[in-house]
């Protein structure tokens, strides 16, 4: 590297400046650093939503580096060609990253290091995602952790990695590469008339996150505990969106959220044990990638489960199964990019149980349709509410989804925030889904509600006998 070329930072899921050991390395090079995000083909192919928020969190990080006297330089293209291109352009000696952890992003990331090292540029990759490297947690025997308490036992107590500051400036160069432009990328064109209405409910960007993880910890994280099953109430951190895209790091919550608990606050202990559900996920993605296209225990291929598109299949993605519960949460999915928690696992119980379908059908609607998309945790969630993952819920758990309404809901403030059928005057929130709504699915507020797709008791008894019926098979 000569002592005027710049370094790049590869932007990928760290749309962030504080807690960002990529930046904070490519800063100590002492080097004009060159911030660039790619539209490569792993980008491109992302569901509609998660593209769209994408784009979102894009935006506005170029605006946040503009202030801090730097550029975003957006390309288009295979990373390797592109970064190769970027080093002819600009004499760059080195490229900094932070690491993914899904099975293409690895082979995309170990090319880009072989390739760049070989032609003698400098390729390094970080931490950041994550508070433990998947490698650095194993078994006594040296092995990977398949159920949740015993990976939180050997967590809990390691130390995590300081916050980074955010720098006040970052070195620019003398001359600016080009840069594309990311209107003409389009980044919402597959969310039809739902980007409007979803852009409301995004929380984007790094200040908003941090602003609602402190305002999390002081106002909410001690009631956590009792009230996070509650879909009706703001009881959880939301904060989901921002860990997707990095603009937050696991480190702050992590840090913060111990503070909170060593300052006596109850719940703060149970939101760690959460955000440790994450690191999990991505535990078992590592050690175990066919969890993102297969069940992850192998008797469980040959479960019967429908894999077709059904109209029952359809009335389930568009809040039309006549269960309220359901209904409200696929529609909440659909106008805000985002479901409570528990009502994922109602919504996914139903379709893998009920209507016994492919728990990938469901993991690829989530996968088109959720702002905070996460390969690892969409993938780790549907497959423990099925019962295929190797930490799962038994099959035979069956969520009853209006004996869930009646312990988590009792008052209707969920299902009356979003089911608008049947109300006097529908609050904003029910009235969205409907704005959101594809024209071609031909709903409206004033239509009579929808019948059930299927008794529950029809629904249950015909999952249970395929169950037994499997388990005789083996
Ligand atoms: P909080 O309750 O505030 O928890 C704090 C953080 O802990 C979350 O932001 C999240 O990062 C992590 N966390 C909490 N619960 C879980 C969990 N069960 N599994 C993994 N991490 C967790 N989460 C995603 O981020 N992306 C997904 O694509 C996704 N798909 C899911 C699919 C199914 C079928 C299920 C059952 C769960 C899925 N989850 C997913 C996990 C969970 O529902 C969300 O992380 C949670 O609803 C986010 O809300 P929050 O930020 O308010 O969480």
């Amino acid at each position: 590297m000569n002592n005027s070329s710049p370094v790049i930072w590869w932007i990928r899921r760290d749309l962030r400046l504080c807690d960002n050991p990529a930046l904070t390395a490519a800063i100590a090079s002492n080097r004009a650093i060159l911030p660039v995000y790619i539209l490569d083909e792993q980008d491109a192919a992302l569901g509609a939503a998660p593209k769209f928020r994408l784009g979102l969190g894009v935006e506005h990080f170029a605006q946040e580096l503009a202030k801090a006297g730097s550029r975003l330089i957006l390309r288009r293209g295979r990373a390797l060609d592109v970064l190769r291109q970027l080093v002819a352009e600009t004499g760059a000696g080195a490229v900094h990253w932070s690491r993914l952890y899904d099975p293409k992003a690895i082979t995309r990331d170990t090319e880009v290091k072989q390739q760049l090292s070989a032609q003698g540029t400098a390729a390094r990759s970080h931490g950041g995602r994550l508070l433990f490297e998947p490698w650095t947690v194993e078994t006594k025997t040296g092995g990977m952790y398949k159920v949740y308490t015993p990976f939180w036992k050997a967590v809990r107590g390691r130390s995590v990695t300081s916050l980074l500051r955010a720098p006040a400036t970052l070195p620019a160069p003398e001359n600016w590469p080009v840069s594309e432009d990311l209107i003409a990328w389009d980044m919402g064109a597959a969310m039809r008339r739902g980007a409007d209405v979803v852009a409301r409910y995004c929380r984007v960007g790094e200040a908003a996150a941090l602003t609602r993880l402190d305002e999390f910890l002081e106002d909410t994280v001690d009631v956590y505990k009792e009230r996070r099953d509650f879909p009706g109430e703001d009881a959880t951190s939301g904060l989901s969106e921002n860990l997707a895209w990095g603009e937050i790091s696991p480190h702050r919550m992590w840090h913060l959220g111990r503070a909170a608990m060593e300052r006596g606050s109850q719940g703060a202990e149970h939101f760690l044990k959460e955000v440790a559900w994450r690191e999990f996920a991505y535990h078992l993605m590592y050690h175990s990638p066919h969890m993102l296209t297969s069940s992850w225990r192998d008797e469980w291929q040959a479960f019967p489960w429908a894999q077709d598109i059904t109209p029952q299949v359809l009335a389930w993605q568009r809040g039309q199964t006549g269960y309220d519960f359901i209904d409200a949460a696929m529609r909440e999915l659909y106008a805000t990019g985002k479901m409570h928690n528990r009502a994922r696992m109602i919504v996914a119980s139903f379709l893998t149980k009920h209507l016994m379908t492919h728990w990938k059908i469901g993991m690829d609607w989530f996968a088109e349709t959720l702002v905070d998309w996460d390969p690892a945790s969409n993938a780790m969630g549907w497959q423990w509410v099925a019962g295929s993952g190797p930490d799962a819920a038994p099959f035979f758990r069956v969520f009853n989804p209006s004996g869930q309404l009646e312990k988590f809901d009792p008052l209707g403030a969920y299902t009356g925030r979003w089911i608008a059928e049947g109300q006097d005057g529908p609050p904003q929130t029910a009235l969205n889904f409907f704005d959101a709504a594809p024209v071609s699915w031909g709903l409206s507020p004033g239509s009579p509600r929808a019948e059930p797709v299927i008794s529950l008791k029809q629904g249950r008894d015909r999952a249970l006998t395929a169950y037994h019926g499997a388990r005789e098979n083996r």
